[in-house]
């Protein structure tokens, strides 16, 4: 099984036990600080500790960790330039399989211009973008986002997370891959499932987003089961669990 989009900075090893031993071979951990950060050094530190430490720590309990690193909307920074270089530097050694977190959140100017930005650099290097949504104003974001990514970047090479009931028809008739977070107070493992029966599975892609927020480490491995369990096909439930993640991170 792929875990998607999670954090592995603010979460505990015993957590990537339980979901090694519950089946999960691969996560991708994302770039998202949980408290305001003034420059750029300290965002760039938080990059390097999910690239050198976590991944790391993850390889110690079984769980191959790979790593999206880019600037979150929410640590937007007045001085993004060496974010952008290493954002380079990190895409020609191959050491991320993607640029991401990011998105917008507030719809800031300054949010604006770093997600451009960055949608920029994915075009110019042929990279993947992992886009956030907001749990506020989902809808409204998403428009906006949905506006701005086709001028940049091809579509099919992002996936806009956090898709919940609400918004998936927004998002459906695009090209990009959809994720979809079964997290406490986002999202249950019902309306995953029921997204996936309604809309088919070849568009989605699965994941638990565990964070210093409500999370949930095995919300990955439990709808997993419970699509055995209803019955789903394992050709359907294979694509869900890690082809389409496979295909599309190329990982
Ligand atoms: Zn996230």
């Amino acid at each position: 099984m792929i875990d998607t989009h999670m954090h592995a900075d603010s979460r505990s090893s015993e957590d990537f036990e339980k979901m090694y031993l519950a089946g999960i071979d691969t996560a991708i951990t994302c770039s998202y600080y949980p408290y305001k950060i003034e420059n750029e050094s300290i965002l760039l530190n938080h990059l390097n500790r999910i690239l050198e430490y976590d991944t790391k720590r993850g390889r110690e309990y079984g769980l191959d960790l790979k790593v999206a690193l880019g600037i979150h909307p929410t640590n937007t920074i007045s001085n993004p330039q060496i974010i952008y270089e290493n954002l380079y530097k990190w895409i020609e050694n191959e050491e991320i399989v993607a640029i991401g977190e990011i998105g917008l959140e507030n719809l800031t100017d300054s949010e604006i211009n770093t997600f451009k930005k960055q949608l920029d650099i994915a075009d110019e290097t042929n990279s993947k973008v992992i886009i956030h949504t907001p749990r506020k104003n989902k809808k409204e974001v998403l428009e906006e986002i949905l506006k701005i990514l086709p001028q940049h970047l091809d579509e099919s090479q992002a996936v806009i997370d956090h898709i919940n009931p609400d918004v998936v028809d927004y998002a459906m008739n695009t090209d990009c891959m959809l994720g979809l977070t079964v997290q406490p107070q986002k999202m249950e493992k019902e309306d995953a499932i029921y997204i996936l029966d309604e809309y088919g599975f070849d568009k989605f892609l699965l994941n638990s987003d565990i964070s210093n927020k409500p999370s949930d480490p095995l919300s990955v491995p439990k709808t997993i089961r419970e699509l055995h369990k209803l019955g789903y096909s394992q050709e359907n439930i294979e694509k869900i669990s890690h082809e389409n993640a496979q295909n599309f991170f190329n990982i």
